[in-house]
């Protein structure tokens, strides 16, 4: 499937666990030298002896010294991680200790691993498809039930099963129809046109299927922008308090954070929702109705998936939303219109005097009522119906392209056996289509992008 590529046949060494101080940290080694170079440093008992899938406990030494009291886990290729010899040395969770045992390794030939390069090597070894391979470093990055569920399912084989699927199918009748072009004078046709055409229509189905649920995988993996406005005292520090008290999100690195904005996040129902400008609310600087035409506020807004656009029910006239509707309305932002302080009021009497204005929700940010209401009409929005968060859910940027080009080229099919278009100029449009699919699972690909996705990777995966 691919040249060897360079450093392929070296053995590879790295801290397979967070760097710092912890109980334990885990070494790994992969590659042909990988047993001995360990059984070098581990005298009291011959590892080149032992059985795969067996674990050892005793002293890494180098030369005299005694580094570490360790346990050594033995994975005899193929079936490994790698698709290599691995071994994965369990040393105290000292950073100064972990050092010193891999400069032992590294001194007795091993070299340093790059980003990803276990990954990439249990891809080269067909242990997994390149979707696969990038779901680990998506499960790594998880930080909510619903990114974590959509990785794991890309891991079990996700949507490159159906993609893979339906590349072999393609190929089939790419492979009848180039035959086809071998007996051009004889007029014969061996691939079943209707069957094709079928197959198209049903690869154009799923892939448009795929595109569709990229806006869910979005969500799902980087979360949902999220900005809080209102007049001064409509309840926005209390509303956010009385969320953050419950539903505060433990995130540690979101790509495309900038550090120096702090950024509250929520976890409502496995989805992320990461709320803009939260010091600028507690700080009571962000602004009323009037700044909509305000630079600031129109930034925020803009910036966000979502604007929560609260206001005191008791003060603020349906006109005056009724305005506000038309504005976000015509600058294309998804709104909702919540109205607080609800405890002041009856829910009849709020019903009517709103009644022209929607979407709309009321609440008491103070006493908690209907907020839970509120939360999952956030995740209704997002989601857009669509619920089901299992199911299969493109969340990689890499593959909408990919996807995009496929579901062109499988258009220009579609057309191609529409207008009967000859063999030879069939066959293009299909191997086009081939490739694409094949780009997605890296049945196809080059050094350079395989680099590219897995330096994404972190040391030691
Ligand atoms: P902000 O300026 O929009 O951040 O508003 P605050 O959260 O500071 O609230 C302004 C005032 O409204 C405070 O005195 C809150 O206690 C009060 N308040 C907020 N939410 C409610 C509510 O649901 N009911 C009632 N009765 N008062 C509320």
């Amino acid at each position: 499937m691919l040249g060897k590529l360079s450093g392929w046949d070296d053995t590879i060494v790295a801290l397979a666990t967070p760097s710092g101080v912890g109980a334990i940290g885990v070494i790994r080694l992969s590659g042909p030298t990988a047993f001995s170079i360990v059984n070098e440093l581990f005298p009291s008992k011959n590892l080149l002896q032992q059985s795969s899938h067996t674990l050892h406990v005793g002293f890494i030494k180098d030369g005299e010294i005694a580094l570490d009291e360790v346990v050594v886990a033995l994975f005899k290729g193929p079936k490994s991680y790698t698709g290599e010899d691995v071994v994965e040395i369990s040393c105290h969770g000292s950073p100064f200790i972990q050092e010193q045992v891999i400069n032992a390794c590294v001194s007795r030939g091993a070299r340093l691993a790059k980003p990803g390069e276990f990954t990439q090597r249990a891809f080269l070894h067909g242990k997994l498809d390149l979707v696969q391979a990038e779901a680990v470093a998506d499960l790594i990055a998880s930080n909510t039930e619903a990114s974590r569920k959509a990785a794991l399912h890309n891991i079990r084989g996700g949507f490159s099963v159906v993609l893979q699927g339906l590349r072999e199918r393609m190929l089939t009748f790419s492979a009848l129809i180039e035959l086809e072009l071998d007996f051009s004078q004889e007029d014969v046709e061996f691939a079943d046109r209707t069957q094709f055409f079928n197959l198209i229509n049903e690869a154009e189905r799923t892939v448009q299927h795929l595109l569709q649920s990229f806006q869910l995988g979005n969500v799902i993996k980087n979360g949902v922008q999220v900005a809080i406005i209102g007049k001064p005292n409509a309840g926005k520090s209390t509303l956010l308090n009385t969320l953050l008290n419950e539903n505060r999100a433990i995130v540690s690195d979101i790509a495309g954070t900038t550090r120096d904005t702090i950024e509250e996040t929520l976890n409502i129902n496995g989805i992320l929702f990461r709320l803009i400008d939260t010091a600028g609310i507690r700080e009571h600087t962000s602004d009323v109705i009037e700044s909509i035409g305000v630079e600031k506020s129109l930034e925020k807004m803009r910036q966000a998936d979502v604007v929560v656009y609260l206001f005191d029910a008791n003060e603020m006239s349906a006109d005056e939303l009724g305005t506000l509707v038309k504005d976000f309305k015509e600058q294309s932002i998804e709104f909702l219109l919540v109205g607080n302080k609800a405890d002041k009021s009856s829910e009849e009497s709020l019903l009517s005097t709103y009644a022209s204005i929607d979407p709309k929700i009321f609440i008491s940010a103070k006493s908690g009522w209907n907020v839970d209401e509120l939360k999952d009409k956030l995740v209704e929005m997002v989601l857009h119906g669509s619920v089901q968060t299992e199911g299969t859910v493109v969340t990689n940027a890499r593959h909408q392209h990919a996807l995009q080009q496929v579901a062109s080229s499988l258009s220009d099919i579609h057309r191609g056996l529409d207008d009967k278009i000859p063999g030879d100029l069939l066959a293009l449009d299909i191997r086009r289509c081939l490739h694409y699919l094949g780009e997605i699972t890296g049945e196809i690909s080059n050094e350079d992008r395989l680099d590219y996705i897995f330096s994404k990777f972190c040391i030691g995966k």
